[in-house]
C-alpha cells in the first residue's frame, strides 16, 4: 500500500535547480528517515511536498494517496492527510493553543464532510492527545506557541501530530536544540503514534533522534538527490564514519 511516491522530481527555488531528480517512496506502516549534509536539500524536499510558492517543481511526478499531490492545494494537502509541522505558524499572539487546535481540527473535519465537533466533546479529546507528549492541561490555554521552548514547540508539534491522525508525518528536524528529556519524549510521542495505516518520514542531519525512533529505511541525500538506501545501520555508518566516503562512492559511479 504505496502513501507517497515521488519520481524524477526537480524544483527550483530562486532559478536555481536545488532538487535534481529525487526519487522516494513510501508505503503504509513504514518509517523513514532522510540524512545529509546541510545544503543537500532535505528542506527544499519537505517544503515542495507542502506546496510553499517559492519552490517551483520543474519536472517530475508526486502521488499522495494515489492522487496527483502538486494538483493540490497546500492545504488541500494537509487535509488530505499530510502532515508537516512546519506549514503551522510560528507564533500567534492573543490565538490560545487550544482554540487554534479546534479550528485546525475542525477544518479537517470539514473537509471530509463532517459536522464540527462540540467545543466540550473537543477538550476531552484533546487532554486525552496530551498524555501522548506528556504535556500539562495548562499547555493549551498559552498563546500559540509564544514563549515556547524549543522543546514544547516540538511536543506542540506532536500533538498536533496526535490530533489530526495524518496518513503520513513529514518532521524536518531543524530544531537541533532539544535536550535530551524533550527528545525523548518527541520520540515516544512519535512511536506511539506509528501505526500499520500511517507512516512517517523524519528529515535529520544527526543521528541523534534515530537511537529513539528506529527507521526501516534511510536515505542519505547529497546535491537534490538520493544518493543511498538502507537499513537502521546506514545511520550507524554514517555517525561513525561521517558523510564523505558516501560522496566519494556517488562520485565514484556518477
Ligand atoms: P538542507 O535542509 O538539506 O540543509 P535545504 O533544502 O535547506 O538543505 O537547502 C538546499 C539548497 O537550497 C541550499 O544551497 C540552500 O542555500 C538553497 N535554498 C534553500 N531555500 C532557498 C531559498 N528560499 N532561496 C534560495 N536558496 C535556497
Ligand atoms: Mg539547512
Ligand atoms: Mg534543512
Amino acid at each position: 500500500d504505496v502513501i507517497l511516491s515521488v519520481h524524477d522530481l526537480h524544483a527550483t527555488v530562486d532559478g536555481n535547480e536545488i532538487l535534481k531528480g529525487l526519487n522516494f517512496a513510501v508505503k503504509a506502516g513504514e518509517i523513514h528517515a532522510i540524512m545529509g549534509l546541510n545544503g543537500s536539500g532535505k528542506s527544499t524536499f519537505s517544503k515542495v511536498l507542502a506546496g510553499h510558492p517559492d519552490y517551483e517543481v520543474t519536472s517530475g511526478e508526486i502521488h499522495f494517496q494515489g492522487q496527483d499531490l502538486l494538483a493540490l492545494e497546500p492545504h488541500e494537502r494537509a487535509t488530505n492527510g499530510l502532515f508537516l509541522a512546519f506549514q503551522y505558524p510560528l507564533e500567534i499572539p492573543g490565538v490560545s493553543n487550544r482554540d487554534f487546535l479546534r479550528v485546525a481540527y475542525n477544518s479537517h473535519l470539514k473537509a471530509k464532510g463532517q459536522a464540527e465537533i462540540d467545543v466540550f466533546d473537543f477538550d476531552d479529546l484533546i487532554e486525552e492527545k496530551l498524555d501522548v507528549v506528556k504535556m500539562d492541561a495548562s499547555f493549551l490555554d498559552r498563546s500559540v506557541n509564544e514563549g515556547f521552548s524549543g522543546g514544547e514547540k516540538k511536543r506542540n508539534e506532536i500533538l498536533q501530530m496526535a490530533l489530526l491522525e495524518p496518513r503520513l508525518s513529514i518532521l524536518d528536524e531543524t530544531d537541533s536544540g532539544l535536550d535530551i528529556d524533550a527528545l525523548k519524549t518527541v520520540a515516544s510521542g512519535v512511536n506511539q503514534l506509528a501505526t500499520p495505516d500511517n507512516a512517517i518520514v523524519l528529515i535529520t542531519h544527526y543521528q541523534r533522534l534515530l537511537n529513539y525512533i528506529v527507521p526501516d529505511y534511510v536515505h542519505v541525500m547529497a546535491d537534490g538527490q538520493i544518493i543511498r538506501t538502507g537499513g537502521k545501520d546506514l545511520a550507524a555508518a554514517l555517525e561513525a564514519q561521517g558523510y564523505e566516503w558516501l560522496l566519494a562512492e556517488a562520485t565514484e559511479v556518477a
